[in-house]
């Protein structure tokens, strides 16, 4: 593989990311000893926060070690994920332990309310499955490490992006879950424009490493949804 002059850890050994899981395990601690206090949909919520927190952390220990040879993270793409972390994490947490955000609350009839949690069982089956194909090429931003290897099997046969739709999953359902405009539907338009930057700039990424194979690949998967047919 060809390499970069800025050979460097990955991105993932920073202090940021250590942050980030510094942060979800006080989340999730402070949580649990207040979960009387949560109606059954936020409760729903906690424990697929801290189903999504479990399933990462093997993964983000283990691409700890990847050399990375190309990394693309640039101001808008760190803005973006900012904007993530906010919505997904800080503002709910923040709404489930105070009560500082409850003047932006709405309510929804109690059928979205189950959908969105009946959702959350493929959302992890998904987000697992495809961290586990992807295993050491998973990262955070968008990177390519020393030995990075096209993945094309498992929930990767048949759609490109199965860990954007599996997040699509769970963004679709936190303001279900979550009924506040602040901390719970803000994760929509943070998604939308996350997914919109990033596919685009990963596929160019991986096409430029894996020309024709990479191509090969495209024209018999989907996006986000499967294809079923064709070549
Ligand atoms: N977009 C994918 C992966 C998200 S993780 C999904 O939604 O499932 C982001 C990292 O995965 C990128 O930095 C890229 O290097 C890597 N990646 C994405 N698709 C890949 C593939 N098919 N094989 C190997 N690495 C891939």
């Amino acid at each position: 593989m060809k390499k970069d002059k800025t050979l460097q850890q990955s991105s993932t050994s920073n202090w940021f990311y250590s942050l980030l899981i510094l942060l979800s395990a006080l989340i999730i601690m402070t949580l649990l000893l207040k979960m009387q206090t949560l109606t059954w949909a936020e409760i729903v919520w906690f424990l697929a926060f801290t189903a999504t927190f479990i399933i990462r952390l093997p993964f983000t220990r283990m691409v700890k070690q990847n050399h990375i040879v190309l990394a693309k993270q640039d101001t808008s793409e760190k803005v973006l994920l900012f904007g993530m972390f906010a919505s997904s994490m800080f503002l709910p947490g923040m709404y489930l332990i105070t009560s500082w955000l409850d003047f932006a609350n709405y309510s929804v009839s109690e059928q979205f309310v189950l959908i969105a949690a009946l959702l959350q069982i493929p959302y992890l089956w998904l987000f697992w499955r495809s961290h586990a194909d992807l295993g050491r090429n998973w990262s955070p931003t968008l990177e390519l490490h020393e030995q990075h290897k096209l993945v094309t099997k498992g929930v990767y046969a048949r759609l490109r992006h199965p860990m954007y739709s599996a997040i699509w999953l769970f963004v679709i359902a936190q303001p279900f879950l979550l009924q506040n405009w602040i901390a719970g539907f803000l994760i929509v338009p943070a998604f939308t424009l996350l997914s919109l930057g990033r596919i685009p700039r990963e596929e160019t990424m991986l096409r430029e490493q894996f020309g024709q194979a990479y191509e090969d690949y495209i024209a018999r998967t989907g996006k986000l949804f499967p294809k079923f047919h064709g070549k």
